[in-house]
């Protein structure tokens, strides 16, 4: 299922929280929506998801506009809001049957449940309150919701926030896990995120976007960046290193170790696009 967006703007009061951003996101895809914190990303998921509405623009979910079967397309998309709301005091099974009962037959439930808490990894902790729950089960139970119903495109809102480094790991391999089967947007101010899951990232900031390409071009070697060679020296070398280096290769027949070209850091890359 794709996901087109086009020329969409969100005011709130003067200011511009999403500013005319146009996108396209292939079935398949999983594409990172990267930027500091207040650069647009809640609000364009926010509206992709049909929780708000746009001042101006179109979002197509495959080809269709939301604006004109936002209900059908709802049973396509999985959320996941941002700091994950939950009813604490319910049992997760319980919240799950609850949310899949919005969606899906009243036969369908039981199944359904059972494939997203498998799918997620929820196990025994499917018994338990929301409440008890680690935060990274948690996170897991608000993900089984988000795709209790199968929607073909999962749109996760800062899915990793707050979690310890272990848990991080998890939910990117879970999220990875996700990606085969689905469309999946998910949005981080962390770019190692981008590189741990993500084939392509689109880089906003301030309303707009800055970059739309994929990690492997973002982080493709630029003229301005430096190059380390690593030789093997025969003996101790003093003098113009400069003169030296470039007499080395020819003349004193070493043999070179590595030659290693640095690639683009894509850290560097969201500084340059985002502080601005
Ligand atoms: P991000 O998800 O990238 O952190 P948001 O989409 O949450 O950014 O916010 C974008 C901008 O819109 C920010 O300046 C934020 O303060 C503003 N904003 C978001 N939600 C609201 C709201 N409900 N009312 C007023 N301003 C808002």
């Amino acid at each position: 299922m794709s996901v087109k967006v086009e020329n969409l703007t969100k005011l709130y009061g003067e200011n511009k929280a999403v500013d005319n951003i146009s996108f396209n996101i292939n079935s398949g895809e999983v594409v990172g929506f990267l930027g500091p914190n207040g650069a647009g990303k809640s609000t364009t998921m926010k509206i992709i998801t049909g929780c708000i509405a746009s001042d101006s623009g179109e979002v197509f979910i495959n080809g269709v506009n939301i604006k004109d079967d936002m209900n059908a397309l709802k049973k396509t998309i999985g959320y996941l809001p941002e700091n994950n709301p939950l009813y604490l005091n319910m049992y997760v099974k319980e919240y799950l049957e609850y949310s899949a009962q919005m969606y899906l037959q009243k036969n369908e439930v039981k199944k359904a449940v059972e494939a997203a808490v498998e799918a997620v990894g929820l196990g025994e902790h499917q018994f338990k309150k929301i409440g008890e729950l680690s935060k990274g089960y948690k996170q897991r139970t608000g993900i089984a919701r988000a795709m209790v119903h199968n929607p073909s495109i999962l749109i996760l809102d800062e899915p990793t926030t707050g979690l310890d480094p272990n848990q991080i790991v998890e939910i990117r391999n879970l999220i990875k896990e996700l990606g085969k089967e689905k469309t999946v947007i998910l949005s981080t101010h962390i770019m190692q995120e981008a590189e741990a899951v993500c084939d392509r990232a689109i880089i906003i900031n301030k309303g707009k976007i800055v970059a739309d390409d994929t990690l492997k071009n973002l982080k493709a070697p630029k003229s301005s960046d430096s190059i380390t060679v690593e030789f093997s020296l025969g003996g101790n070398y003093d003098g113009n290193f400069d003169e030296m280096i470039r007499a080395f290769a020819e003349k004193e027949g070493l043999s070179v170790l590595s030659i290693t070209k640095s690639k683009g850091n894509l850290e560097n890359i969201f500084r340059e696009l985002t502080q601005k």
